[in-house]
Protein backbone atom coordinates (compact mmCIF):
# COMPACT_ATOMS: atom_id res chain seq x y z
CA UNK A 1 0.00 0.00 0.00
CA UNK A 2 1.12 3.63 -1.31
CA UNK A 3 1.80 5.77 2.24
CA UNK A 4 -0.28 8.89 1.93
CA UNK A 5 2.01 11.91 1.30
CA UNK A 6 0.37 13.78 4.11
CA UNK A 7 1.67 11.33 6.45
CA UNK A 8 4.96 10.70 4.80
CA UNK A 9 5.73 14.82 4.91
CA UNK A 10 4.75 14.40 8.35
CA UNK A 11 7.51 11.85 9.59
CA UNK A 12 10.03 14.06 7.54
CA UNK A 13 8.36 16.87 9.79
CA UNK A 14 9.05 15.73 13.10
CA UNK A 15 11.73 14.62 12.04
CA UNK A 16 13.42 17.36 10.80
CA UNK A 17 12.43 19.25 13.72
CA UNK A 18 12.99 16.98 16.54
CA UNK A 19 16.00 14.35 16.78
CA UNK A 20 16.14 11.83 19.18
CA UNK A 21 16.31 13.45 22.80
CA UNK A 22 14.69 16.74 22.22
CA UNK A 23 11.75 17.82 24.45
CA UNK A 24 8.23 17.35 22.25
CA UNK A 25 4.80 18.78 23.32
CA UNK A 26 2.26 16.11 22.63
CA UNK A 27 -1.46 16.83 22.37
CA UNK A 28 -3.07 13.90 25.28
CA UNK A 29 -6.55 12.23 24.72
CA UNK A 30 -8.21 14.95 27.56
CA UNK A 31 -6.17 17.61 25.46
CA UNK A 32 -3.30 18.68 27.87
CA UNK A 33 0.11 18.65 26.39
CA UNK A 34 2.64 16.88 27.71
CA UNK A 35 6.59 16.89 27.31
CA UNK A 36 7.87 14.31 26.19
CA UNK A 37 11.10 13.04 24.81
CA UNK A 38 12.22 11.59 21.81
CA UNK A 39 13.46 7.81 22.03
CA UNK A 40 13.72 7.43 17.95
CA UNK A 41 13.09 8.83 14.88
CA UNK A 42 9.16 9.21 14.02
CA UNK A 43 8.24 6.65 11.61
CA UNK A 44 5.38 5.42 8.98
CA UNK A 45 4.48 2.61 10.74
CA UNK A 46 2.85 -0.48 8.51
CA UNK A 47 3.79 2.25 5.93
CA UNK A 48 0.86 4.29 6.28
CA UNK A 49 0.36 5.68 9.55
CA UNK A 50 2.86 8.79 11.24
CA UNK A 51 4.18 7.81 14.25
CA UNK A 52 6.38 9.15 17.25
CA UNK A 53 8.34 6.76 19.73
CA UNK A 54 9.14 8.92 23.51
CA UNK A 55 10.44 7.48 26.63
CA UNK A 56 7.42 8.61 28.29
CA UNK A 57 5.12 6.09 26.41
CA UNK A 58 5.69 2.26 26.14
CA UNK A 59 4.18 1.84 22.75
CA UNK A 60 4.51 4.77 19.29
CA UNK A 61 2.19 7.76 19.57
CA UNK A 62 0.10 9.21 16.55
CA UNK A 63 2.50 12.01 14.72
CA UNK A 64 -0.55 14.20 13.96
CA UNK A 65 -0.58 14.53 17.92
CA UNK A 66 2.85 16.62 17.93
CA UNK A 67 2.79 20.41 18.61
CA UNK A 68 5.16 21.67 16.11
CA UNK A 69 7.37 24.49 18.62
CA UNK A 70 10.83 24.66 18.02
CA UNK A 71 13.10 27.00 15.84
CA UNK A 72 12.91 27.51 12.19
CA UNK A 73 14.29 25.48 9.65
CA UNK A 74 16.93 25.84 7.30
CA UNK A 75 16.54 25.60 3.71
CA UNK A 76 19.45 25.05 1.93
CA UNK A 77 19.68 24.08 -2.05
CA UNK A 78 22.57 22.19 -3.22
CA UNK A 79 23.42 21.92 -6.81
CA UNK A 80 25.31 18.74 -8.11
CA UNK A 81 27.73 18.65 -10.86
CA UNK A 82 26.99 16.77 -13.83
CA UNK A 83 27.43 12.77 -14.69
CA UNK A 84 24.46 13.05 -16.68
CA UNK A 85 22.48 11.67 -13.55
CA UNK A 86 18.20 13.07 -13.56
CA UNK A 87 18.93 15.43 -10.72
CA UNK A 88 20.45 18.82 -10.41
CA UNK A 89 19.79 19.70 -7.17
CA UNK A 90 17.94 19.06 -3.83
CA UNK A 91 16.42 21.61 -1.89
CA UNK A 92 16.82 20.70 1.65
CA UNK A 93 15.43 21.25 5.18
CA UNK A 94 17.74 21.40 7.92
CA UNK A 95 17.14 21.97 11.73
CA UNK A 96 19.13 24.46 12.23
CA UNK A 97 22.32 22.83 13.75
CA UNK A 98 22.29 21.06 10.56
CA UNK A 99 22.66 17.62 11.88
CA UNK A 100 19.11 16.40 10.63
CA UNK A 101 17.97 17.53 6.86
CA UNK A 102 14.94 16.40 4.77
CA UNK A 103 15.49 16.32 1.32
CA UNK A 104 12.05 18.56 0.55
CA UNK A 105 12.54 18.32 -3.46
CA UNK A 106 14.66 17.21 -5.90
CA UNK A 107 14.77 18.35 -9.81
CA UNK A 108 14.56 18.51 -12.34
CA UNK A 109 13.51 14.74 -12.64
CA UNK A 110 13.20 11.93 -9.87
CA UNK A 111 11.35 14.23 -7.23
CA UNK A 112 9.70 11.29 -6.27
CA UNK A 113 12.41 8.91 -5.64
CA UNK A 114 14.69 11.52 -3.90
CA UNK A 115 12.48 13.45 -1.86
CA UNK A 116 11.87 10.28 0.88
CA UNK A 117 15.57 10.74 2.04
CA UNK A 118 16.81 12.14 5.44
CA UNK A 119 20.20 14.09 5.02
CA UNK A 120 22.31 12.96 7.53
CA UNK A 121 26.14 14.31 6.23
CA UNK A 122 25.77 17.58 7.88
CA UNK A 123 26.35 20.43 6.71
CA UNK A 124 26.71 21.00 2.91
CA UNK A 125 29.90 21.76 1.44
CA UNK A 126 31.47 22.47 -1.94
CA UNK A 127 33.28 19.61 -3.44
CA UNK A 128 31.66 17.23 -0.33
CA UNK A 129 29.07 14.38 -1.05
CA UNK A 130 25.52 14.36 0.39
CA UNK A 131 25.04 11.06 2.52
CA UNK A 132 21.01 10.35 3.04
CA UNK A 133 19.01 7.79 4.19
CA UNK A 134 15.53 6.37 4.31
CA UNK A 135 15.11 5.53 7.89
CA UNK A 136 17.68 4.90 10.71
CA UNK A 137 17.02 1.06 9.82
CA UNK A 138 17.87 1.50 6.66
CA UNK A 139 21.25 1.53 4.75
CA UNK A 140 22.87 5.39 4.18
CA UNK A 141 24.00 5.96 0.86
CA UNK A 142 26.44 8.41 -0.04
CA UNK A 143 25.72 9.81 -3.34
CA UNK A 144 28.73 10.00 -5.91
CA UNK A 145 27.66 13.74 -7.11
CA UNK A 146 29.92 16.32 -6.32
CA UNK A 147 28.29 19.20 -4.47
CA UNK A 148 28.67 22.13 -6.99
CA UNK A 149 27.15 24.74 -5.37
CA UNK A 150 25.08 25.67 -2.24
CA UNK A 151 22.54 28.18 -1.71
CA UNK A 152 21.00 28.43 2.09
CA UNK A 153 17.29 30.18 2.07
CA UNK A 154 17.91 32.11 -1.48
CA UNK A 155 20.69 33.51 -0.25
CA UNK A 156 24.39 32.87 -1.33
CA UNK A 157 27.23 33.70 -3.29
CA UNK A 158 26.81 33.63 -7.20
CA UNK A 159 29.09 31.21 -8.77
CA UNK A 160 28.62 33.04 -12.11
CA UNK A 161 29.24 36.99 -10.66
CA UNK A 162 31.03 35.76 -7.46
CA UNK A 163 28.70 38.25 -4.85
CA UNK A 164 26.45 37.77 -2.61
CA UNK A 165 22.90 37.74 -4.23
CA UNK A 166 19.52 36.14 -3.70
CA UNK A 167 18.42 33.41 -5.55
CA UNK A 168 15.06 32.78 -7.08
CA UNK A 169 13.64 28.93 -6.88
CA UNK A 170 16.39 26.55 -7.89
CA UNK A 171 18.29 29.21 -9.96
CA UNK A 172 21.71 28.59 -10.23
CA UNK A 173 22.93 31.92 -10.25
CA UNK A 174 21.77 35.22 -8.58
CA UNK A 175 19.24 37.24 -9.80
CA UNK A 176 20.86 39.88 -11.10
CA UNK A 177 23.25 37.50 -13.54
CA UNK A 178 19.76 35.50 -14.34
CA UNK A 179 18.06 39.12 -15.44
CA UNK A 180 21.26 40.36 -17.11
CA UNK A 181 21.53 36.78 -19.50
CA UNK A 182 17.42 37.78 -20.09
CA UNK A 183 18.59 41.22 -21.22
CA UNK A 184 21.68 39.87 -23.46
CA UNK A 185 18.83 37.05 -24.86
CA UNK A 186 16.29 39.95 -25.57
CA UNK A 187 19.05 42.01 -27.23
CA UNK A 188 20.41 38.92 -29.54
CA UNK A 189 16.74 37.83 -30.47
CA UNK A 190 16.64 41.97 -31.55
CA UNK A 191 19.40 41.57 -33.82
CA UNK A 192 18.65 38.50 -35.22
CA UNK A 193 15.05 40.46 -36.70
ZN1 LIG B 1 25.53 36.63 -10.02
Amino acid sequence: MQPKKKQTDLVAKVNAAYGVGDKILVKQDDGSLQEWTMKAPASLLGGHTAVIWANEHSSCYSAERVKFTGPDRVEVFVHFEDNGQDFSYFKISFYPDFKFGTVVEAGPFQNEIWSQYFVISGKPKKGGHLVISKSPDDESLKLKHTIENIIVSGKGKCPKCKKLGTFSEHNEHCDDCVAEAFENEQKELDHDE
